[in-house]
C-alpha cells in the first residue's frame, strides 16, 4: 500500500483517468476523479448535481467554490494513512490554492503533480473514439480497446456509452477551457518543485511504467 499524494493534470483525453485507475489498483491508492464525482451527483439529482449539470454538459468549468468544497470533503473522509490520486482537480489556480490550504490543515501536503502532455489533434481523435462503462466507469476505446461484447462492459456487464460531453463540439470548448484556465497550473506547480512531465502520446504501458517510477521514487524519499 502506497501513501503518496498525487495530482494528475492534463487535457481531457490525455489518459489521466485510465492511468489513475491503473496506478491506484497497483499501489493501493485512492483515485478521486472530479468528473466521475460530478457525473454521479448529476445522476443522483442532488443539489450539487443540479448546480453542476449545465456546466458539465456544455464543457465549461463548475464554479471553483462548488468543486473545491466537494473534493475537499472527499479528501477529509479518507483515512489519514491513505495515499491518493486526484484526477481532474484542481483545474484552476484558485482551486489549487484551496487544495493547498485544505491539505495544509490536514497536515498532508501534495508530493507530486504529473502533467500529461498531448497535442490537440491526438486529443480529439482519442476523445471521440472513447467510451465508458455507465456503472463501474471502466474506460474503452472503439478502435484500440473495445469491450469484448459490443457496448457491454467486460467487468460488470453494464452498458458502455459515450459521454455526452465527448461529442466533438463540446470537446472543442473543453480544450479551450483547458488551455486558458488549467494550463497555467503547470507553472504554479513547477515553481513549487512538484511537477513531473509525461509524454502522454505513447502506449499506456509505457506511461504506466514512468508513473510507477515516479511513485516509487516518492516513496523512497
Ligand atoms: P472530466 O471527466 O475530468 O473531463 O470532467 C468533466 C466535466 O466536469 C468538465 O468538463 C467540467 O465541466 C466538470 N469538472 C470536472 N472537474 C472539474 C474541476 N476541477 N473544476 C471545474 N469543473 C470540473
Amino acid at each position: 500500500m502506497s501513501l503518496v499524494r498525487l495530482v494528475f493534470l492534463g487535457p481531457p483525453g490525455s489518459g489521466k483517468g485510465t492511468q489513475a485507475r491503473r496506478l491506484a489498483d497497483r499501489f493501493a491508492l485512492v483515485p478521486l476523479s472530479s468528473g466521475d464525482i460530478l457525473r454521479d451527483e448529476i445522476r443522483a439529482e442532488t443539489t450539487i448535481g443540479k448546480h453542476a449539470q449545465s456546466f458539465v454538459e456544455s464543457g465549461r468549468l463548475v464554479p471553483d467554490d462548488v468543486i473545491s468544497g466537494v473534493m475537499l470533503a472527499g479528501l477529509r473522509r479518507l483515512p489519514r494513512s491513505a495515499g491518493f490520486i486526484l484526477d481532474g482537480f484542481p483545474r484552476t489556480v484558485p482551486q489549487a490554492e484551496a487544495l493547498d490550504q485544505g491539505l495544509r490543515v490536514l497536515g498532508l501536503p501534495l508530493e507530486g503533480v504529473v502533467d500529461f502532455a498531448l497535442d490537440d489533434a491526438a486529443i480529439l481523435e482519442r476523445i471521440t473514439t472513447r467510451r465508458i462503462c455507465s456503472a463501474c466507469k471502466t474506460p474503452y476505446n472503439v478502435r484500440f480497446s473495445p469491450p469484448r461484447k459490443p457496448d457491454v462492459c467486460d467487468r460488470c456487464g453494464a452498458p458502455v456509452v459515450q459521454r455526452e460531453d465527448d461529442r466533438e463540439e463540446v470537446v472543442l470548448t473543453r480544450l479551450d477551457t483547458y488551455r486558458r484556465q488549467t494550463a497555467p497550473l503547470t507553472e504554479y506547480y513547477s515553481t513549487r518543485g512538484l511537477l513531473y512531465a509525461i509524454d502522454a502520446g505513447r502506449p499506456p504501458e509505457a506511461i504506466e511504467r514512468d508513473l510507477a517510477a515516479v511513485i516509487l521514487s516518492l516513496e523512497a524519499r
